[in-house]
């Protein structure tokens, strides 16, 4: 099996326009978390007539930084990989400003409450809310694209330029990749990123759906691929089917763990993650439960009554 070998990214210098390929430049947004690595990067495609991807989070600094790379610049399109807050929410102000088209699959549907776990308590230890961990990204629910685009799609063409949409649901249900055909590359906003594992949390997020997505992406044999967060990598094959490894050496555990008389998500987590710090136990849960619920759909585990939730008991065909 292969490991995925995960990079950094040195020296980032928040708002500053990089130059990162003959096509493409890249402004990071100064957004910095265990979610979003070194910031949110935004991609300005094209020189004159421009393409923008993910314009970012509500963050003061980095439209300022926008603004500042994009002056003297035409807006054609403003495409959206997902609906998570550091991605989406600057679109809004930048087709207001620019009157171009928001480019993506959709809206974040609201997920089904009834599998949506309620909020933790709070930790009767902790006077000052210190030790909360933040287990989820948050959403913006208000973005709805002016165009919805389907897989395949070319989006953006002429001058240039030409990009198409690759759907990749998973770590969202709406998530879409976005091709530059000239540069033979894929942004990949948070499907594949360079530095770290993809969060795939349930309901939206679909562990079935995000293995297929990656095996999409591994077989396209793009030469670059372009995350949100962290480095390129040239080594797209090799690396995004390490991705797919893990991820499935994961489920392996997940179903050994099941067989083994370990029912719910917690039990399992407290098994595989026992040499992870107690904190990280909580976004662990999440995970082992989008493997339990794709092993449910699988067929190979089943529901002890009731819905796939977090806190049901999960048994071994
Ligand atoms: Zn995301």
């Amino acid at each position: 099996m292969t490991v995925p070998e995960f990079r950094t990214l040195d020296e980032v210098e928040y708002g500053a326009v990089e130059q990162v390929s003959p096509l493409i430049r890249r402004v990071i947004a100064e957004n910095p978390s265990k979610f979003t690595y070194r910031g949110t990067g935004t991609y300005i495609v094209g020189h004159g007539d421009v393409v923008v991807i993910d314009p970012g989070p509500q963050l003061a600094s980095h439209r300022v930084a926008l603004e500042r790379a994009l002056a003297g610049e035409r807006v054609r399109a403003i495409l959206v990989t997902h609906c998570h807050s550091d991605h989406s929410p600057l679109a809004a102000w930048l087709r207001e400003v620019s009157g171009a088209p928001t480019i993506a699959f959709g809206p974040h549907p609201r997920p089904d409450p009834e599998l949506v776990p309620p909020p933790d308590p709070p930790d009767p230890d902790d006077e000052n809310g210190d030790a909360e961990i933040v287990i989820e990204e948050s959403t913006d629910f208000d973005f709805v694209p002016t165009d919805a685009a389907v897989d395949g799609e070319t989006v953006v063409s002429g001058d240039g330029i030409t990009m198409r949409a690759v759907f990749t649901p998973g770590h969202t249900s709406n998530h879409m990749c976005w091709t530059l055909d000239e540069e033979s590359v894929l942004f990949t906003g948070d499907h594949v990123m360079g530095w770290s594992t993809t969060v795939v949390s349930p309901p939206d997020g679909d562990m079935a759906d995000y293995i297929d997505s990656l095996r999409k992406v591994a077989a396209r044999g793009d030469a670059v691929l372009w995350p949100t967060h962290g480095p390129s990598r040239d080594d797209g094959r090799t690396f995004v089917g390490a991705l797919v490894d893990h991820r499935l050496a994961r489920e392996a555990a997940v179903l050994a763990a099941v067989r083994d008389g370990r029912t719910t998500a917690v039990e399992i987590v407290e098994l595989l993650y026992a040499d992870v710090r107690k904190e990280l136990h909580k976004p662990a849960a999440r995970s082992v439960w989008a493997h339990l619920t794709k092993l449910v759909a699988d067929g190979a585990v089943v529901v002890d009554g009731g819905l796939p939730t977090l806190d049901a008991t999960y048994l071994p065909v």
